[in-house]
């Protein structure tokens, strides 16, 4: 039988809207809290015991409610913060739907004790089933004191749904980190059964309070991030190397003093830190943006916690770049972890090759001149030797194949030299007095330089192999953005027959070879000529180092045939950069002195340490002389 249509009455109502604001203890503190802070509360007091599923107080001493309103309140669509349409276009207030307290008295007990300064006195209210059942004059401080308890005790399939008293209590312990970190000039104190989990200072100061949130270790690793640029500001601080984690629960967003959730905000964060982080391990990132209103739409979402952007691509490259700005100016050299360290020294030292320093030396002195036997894989004519100096171009490929194709704006926006070239002078002399100038003590299982800061008692252990990756990648990198790869002929070009796929691969992306300072010709029936090859690679064999940046396209070539192309140079000059095994003490001052100039000497392309120091301390420590 079909059944009537009827009107709801208002605990029906109340109740389905109480489903889409309230879902768990967190929903209903995240909501009693932005009304603290829209009643200018700057003292917050989140309590709850078994998750918050037992109970719920939250107190504020914001600027509390008249006495004849506070039943009012507790009606669906009642708002003190808007009255018209209009004011929707200019409001600033966490909350205005009304629809809050509503909601939470329709499903769990409510008790309200609320004053405001014009009063004497305060008032307690009692609200159950959305009916009042209780109202007293009483004694109180100006503000609101909220309790809930009896959490859906009348909607069973709802109480169902609620997890563990410990994962409830982990989520409104996060909410409520998350809106501390949103106002440093708010003193929050989060208490669970009965005891203080935290408390953030109202100090105004943003470093404090995620000291107070995350402790002492994550805080040793911050870096303060100062970003302006017209409307948008973006402050906060970001871990260096010596901090990471598994999962992005650290990365933390606030956009106009409110906590958003963005996938690609926190994609550009990755992005930032992608070759200086071992593979999964994220950095802990707190970003504060202020950006002006009319660039933002903020309701999108009824949790308020999705944004979205009139610019988003102008917005997301500033971001990266204040955190890429951050991270170069720091120093990135990664400390070393006491449990790395097996102190098998007997063996080593005779291992050590122990060359004299020779500091003096000048870098220029040092270029090195490329020799016949070193490079007996292929037969090449060594057009010039500009590879080590960068100014003179002369060589560079002139041809009449390089088109304004590849999208350049896609790539890094820290690797173009152009934009940065300001913060690298900044920083240049410190990476130099850190790197560049270090006392050379010799050089261990052919690999891993030793050097000395004589001035400051530190040791550095430097991998010759990630040092050459790193420089290499960076100094092609920059170079193809440039249209800059230098270019080297083949005394005998090499003739490659492909398969029919790689073919019509290499066909689309001839351009790209172009750039990347490949001269390859088309030879018929599927087959190539390589008559030249970026410089960099000239020890390379030819066949495996096309096949290199074939694979490479290949792997990050999409379906609109736009190139990753920092990915496919990363790739292909990992697997084809051949670094000389044995180090003259000229080639190792040069390296490090080539490493000094890159713009994240501290990592690999694939994050992984380049550079690791000890001091004497930590040196005097292990052999217990402290
Ligand atoms: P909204 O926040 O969307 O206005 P709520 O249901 O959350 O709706 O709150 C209704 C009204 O109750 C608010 O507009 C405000 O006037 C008042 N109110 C709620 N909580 C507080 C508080 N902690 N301090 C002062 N006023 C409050
Ligand atoms: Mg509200």
């Amino acid at each position: 039988m079909k059944k009537k249509i009827q009107l709801l009455d208002d605990f029906t109502i109340n109740k389905i809207a109480a489903g889409e604001v309230i879902e768990n203890p967190k929903s209903i503190v995240k909501e009693l809290v932005e009304n603290s802070l829209d009643a200018k509360a700057n003292e917050v007091i989140v309590e709850i015991k078994n998750g918050g599923k037992s109970y719920i107080r939250v107190t504020d001493n914001g600027i509390g409610i008249n006495k004849e309103d506070v039943f009012i309140a507790f009606k669906r669509h009642s708002t003190s913060k808007i009255t018209s349409v209009e004011d929707l276009f200019t409001i600033n207030t966490l909350g205005f739907r009304g629809e809050a307290l509503a909601s939470i008295a329709a499903i769990a007990k409510v008790e309200i004790i609320t004053k405001t300064d014009i009063s004497d006195s305060g008032i307690k209210v009692i609200m159950e089933n959305s009916k009042l059942i209780f109202k007293e004059d009483i004694g109180c401080p100006v503000g609101t004191t909220i309790i809930v308890t009896k959490l859906f005790y009348n909607v069973p399939a709802r109480k169902k749904f609620l997890k563990s008293d410990n994962a409830e209590g982990t989520s409104v312990r996060e909410i409520v980190a998350n809106l501390a970190l949103s106002r440093e000039e708010i003193s929050f104190t989060f208490m669970k059964n009965n005891s203080v989990i935290f408390k953030t200072p109202k100090n105004n100061d943003f470093f404090n309070t995620i000291a107070s949130l995350f402790g002492k270790d994550l805080c040793e690793s911050l870096i303060k991030i100062n970003y302006i640029n017209e409307g948008l500001t973006i402050n906060g601080y970001t871990t260096n190397l010596n901090y990471y984690r598994g999962n992005r629960k650290y990365q933390l967003v606030f956009i106009n003093d409110r906590y958003i959730k963005n996938k690609q905000i926190n994609k550009v964060i990755e992005d930032t830190y992608k070759t200086l982080l071992p593979i999964n391990k994220h950095p802990a990132c707190f970003l504060k943006i202020n950006i002006e209103n009319n660039e933002i739409d903020v309701n999108v979402h009824p949790a308020k916690t999705e944004i979205r952007f009139n610019n988003t691509n102008k917005v997301m490259s500033e971001i990266k770049l204040a955190i890429s700005n951050a991270l170069r100016k720091s120093n990135l050299i990664k400390k070393v972890n006491k449990n790395t360290i097996t102190p098998s020294f007997e063996k080593s030292v005779s291992d050590i090759n122990i060359f004299k320093n020779t500091m003096e030396q000048s870098y220029i002195d040092n270029k090195p001149s490329i020799k016949k036997d070193e490079t007996k894989d292929n037969a090449y004519k060594v057009k010039n030797d500009h590879y080590y100096n960068l100014d003179n171009n002369n060589d560079k490929i002139k041809s009449p194949l390089i088109k304004e194709s590849i999208n350049l704006s896609k790539v890094e926006v820290y690797s173009s030299p152009n934009k940065q070239i300001e913060l690298i002078k900044e920083n240049k002399d410190d990476i130099k007095n850190n790197i560049a100038n270090l006392f050379i003590i010799g050089v261990l299982f052919n690999t891993y330089i030793l050097c000395e800061n004589l001035k400051d008692n530190e040791f550095f252990i430097i991998d010759q192999h990630a040092a050459h990756e790193r420089i290499n990648f960076e100094k092609f990198n920059t170079d193809f953005l440039n249209k800059k790869v230098i270019s080297q002929e083949l005394i005998a070009p090499e003739i490659i027959k492909l398969s029919y796929d790689d073919y019509s691969i290499f066909n689309d992306s001839l351009e790209l070879f172009t750039d990347l300072g490949f001269i390859i010709e088309n030879f018929g029936s599927n087959s190539i000529m390589i008559r030249s090859i970026p410089m960099i690679f000239i020890k390379s064999n030819i066949n495996q180092l096309f096949y290199n940046f074939l694979d490479s396209i290949k792997a990050y070539a999409n379906k609109s045939k736009t190139y990753n192309n920092e990915r496919i140079i990363k790739e292909a000059c990992t697997k084809s950069v051949k670094s000389g095994d044995k180090l003259h003490n000229s080639e190792i001052k040069k390296l490090l002195y080539d490493l000094s100039k890159t713009n994240t000497p501290f990592t690999c392309p694939h994050g992984r340490p380049v550079i690791i120091k000890m001091n004497k301390y930590e040196i005097e420590k292990m052999f217990e002389r402290t």
